[in-house]
């Protein structure tokens, strides 16, 4: 087997990042990044342990350095469990990427309290767990990057509790890059458009008419691919972007 080394002269190289949801979608092609830029990351997963060690692998392979590490975000334990992987093995963390969540979309007549509490658990106090372990060890020049959505512009049907946690995810980080920025910390947010997955659009359901319909009205004229969305967290956790905080960026192709 050939032995690959790590990208020295990547974006990232000798930066520490942990990337939740790892294990598929937006976040395995953010750690796929990463790792191509030379960092070492935490592959994070829930229940798709099988694929975080394949995501781990390729980060391997592209140039960085990858652990894995299993835990659900909106348990109390997990914002711990998360950033002790990343000190354990790699002795710090720089970047942390707040990617794992779940949409539900549903008509609000049908709004129950599990629907609330499950995405507001999954999203927003998930995101907020992991931060506040992650806020420990960080130094000066660190950067989180919440993954917010496009949503909370153009506001889809039946999304509406979803959306709630996504404006709370905006707001937290405008909120929380004002407290950190004393401290060097910076915190910004993507927030992506409609962006192909394995789990959610195969080639089939790229032609139904929703889909039709959203590619009409972006300006750009196609889905937002995971690529799309981890060149942004390159440049929001690489020193290109160090005087960039409390920033949402739309991924979106321009709907809004
Ligand atoms: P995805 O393919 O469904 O992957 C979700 C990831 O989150 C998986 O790795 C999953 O882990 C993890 N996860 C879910 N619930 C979790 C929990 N309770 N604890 C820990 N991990 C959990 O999602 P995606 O489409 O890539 O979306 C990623 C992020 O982008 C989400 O925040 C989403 O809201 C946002 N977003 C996506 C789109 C889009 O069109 N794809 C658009 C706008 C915003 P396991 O599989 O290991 O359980």
């Amino acid at each position: 087997m050939t032995k690959h080394m790590n990208n020295e002269a990547g974006k990232l190289a000798g930066k520490v990042a942990v990337v939740t949801g790892a294990s598929k979608g937006i976040g395995a092609e953010i750690a796929r990044a990463f790792g191509r830029e030379g960092a070492s990351v935490v592959v994070h997963y829930n229940s798709s342990k099988a694929d975080a060690d394949a995501v781990a692998a390729e980060v391997r392979e592209l140039g960085g350095n990858a652990v894995i590490v299993g835990a659900d975000v909106s348990g109390e334990d997990a914002g711990t469990t998360i950033v002790n992987a990343a000190v354990e093995n790699f002795g710090r963390l720089d970047v942390l990427v707040n990617n794992a969540g779940i949409s539900e979309f549903r008509a609000f007549e049908e709004f129950t309290a599990d629907h609330y509490e499950r995405q507001f658990r999954t999203n927003v106090l998930g995101t907020m767990l992991i931060t506040a372990a992650a806020v420990k060890h960080f130094e000066t020049g660190a950067s989180i990057i919440n993954i917010g959505s496009s949503a909370t512009e153009f506001t889809p049907p039946a999304a509406s509790v979803y959306i709630a946690t996504k404006g709370a995810i905006d707001a937290f980080t405008r909120a929380l890059a004002s407290e950190l920025g004393p401290r060097g910390i910076r915190v910004n947010c993507i927030k992506p458009g409609m962006t192909v997955t394995e789990k959610q659009l195969d080639d089939d359901s790229t032609v139904s008419d929703f889909v039709k319909t959203f590619v009409e009205q972006t300006p750009l004229r196609r889905l937002g691919k995971t690529t799309d969305i981890a060149n942004a967290a390159i440049f929001l956790a690489s020193d290109a972007s160090a005087f960039i905080t409390g920033e949402r960026i739309l991924v979106s192709g321009g709907l809004r």
